[in-house]
């Protein structure tokens, strides 16, 4: 039942009809737990709160299906505008953006003068940013576009996920260019071809590649609500000697924020993924479908005012 609602959800977040409707009629059926605000100024404030309890953020403008360059161009200047607030703010808070937001369907010329302006503007305001991993069709385009950037930049990295057979070569291959990655399990709906269908496998080759990254001597973002991931990190860095600035942990904003705070009182790093903007239906559906039980939330929002 469980396994039936999260591929119902998944198969909802690619809709876009609903996608389109939901931009126009704001943020809805609870999902102002998961979205930030609709815009730059209430993005803002939710920063300035999750610092001032001593956590780190990462933002990023929700955009989903574009297909113009048009929107593509629109997008990436949202990113110039609110890598400028957060300079202006004085915030500690990073920017995380898709590919497929910057115009990744429509041509790659269009993705890289798009990636080079936000990068340039945070080289300027001092805001490192991190490039979202989708799925897997669009994987290997993303690693390559890392790279050509990585090599011109250094406040720019990317996401690897560990449902992917190739993820553990990928860190192999990546090693080369210092990357700061944030490791994560996955998020689309993926074919057993490209990933592995059980949990228990994806759990094992999530703590293979934490390992793998962080004994490269490269930052990473353990990106997780997941106890286990949390307590095989903690153990690891003791057992290694690795110091606590060379990783942090991530979750994302209005999911166990408990332990996030408790996280940020044992002394780690916690940085918290903030999502704001209009486009918010897609990203709300792929978190229902990581855990239908949210939908109580969603029945809540509808039928409980
Ligand atoms: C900061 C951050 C950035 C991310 N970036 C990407 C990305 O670029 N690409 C990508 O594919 N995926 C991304 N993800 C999503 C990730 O791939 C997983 O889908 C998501 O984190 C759920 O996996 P989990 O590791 O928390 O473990 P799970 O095994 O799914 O969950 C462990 C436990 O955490 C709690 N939990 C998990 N999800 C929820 C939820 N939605 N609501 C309430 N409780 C929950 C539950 O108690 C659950 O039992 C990101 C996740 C984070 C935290």
């Amino acid at each position: 039942m469980e396994q039936l609602l999260r591929n119902f959800f998944l198969f909802l977040s690619k809709n876009r009809f609903f996608t389109k409707l939901a931009k126009r009629y704001g943020l809805r059926f609870g999902a102002g737990r998961f979205v930030a605000g609709e815009t730059i100024p209430d993005a803002v404030r939710s920063i300035q709160k999750l610092n001032e309890k001593g956590m780190s953020v990462t933002i990023d403008h929700l955009g989903e299906f574009i297909d113009s360059e048009h929107e593509a161009r629109k997008a990436a200047d949202d990113c110039i505008e609110a890598i400028k607030a957060i300079s202006e703010d004085n915030l500690d808070s990073q920017l995380s953006l898709k590919m497929t937001s910057m115009g990744l369907d429509i041509s790659q010329d269009l993705v890289m003068e798009n990636m080079r302006r936000i990068l340039k503007a945070g080289k300027e305001y001092e805001v490192f940013i991190t490039i979202d991993m989708e799925d897997y069709e669009r994987c290997q385009k993303t690693i390559d576009i890392f790279k050509e950037l990585r090599s011109e930049y250094d406040n720019v990295g990317t996401v690897l996920q560990a449902y992917l057979y190739r993820t553990a070569k990928d860190i192999e291959e990546l090693d080369e260019y210092n990357p700061n990655l944030r490791l994560v399990k996955g998020a689309y709906k993926e074919s057993p071809k490209v990933a592995f269908p059980e949990k228990k496998d994806v759990d094992d080759n999530f703590k293979k590649i934490i390992k793998m990254h962080l004994l490269n001597g490269n930052y990473t973002a353990v990106a997780t609500h997941d106890d286990a991931m949390i307590e095989y990190t903690k153990k690891l860095v003791k057992e290694h000697n690795i110091s606590n600035d060379l990783f942090e942990f991530q979750m994302l904003y209005g999911i166990r924020v408990e332990r996030q705070e408790e996280l940020v009182a044992e002394g780690y790093k916690m940085r918290v993924y903030v999502p704001y903007g209009n486009d918010w239906y897609g990203y709300f559906m792929r978190r229902l479908a990581e855990r239908p039980a949210n939908v109580a939330f969603v029945l809540k929002g509808v039928f409980g005012k």
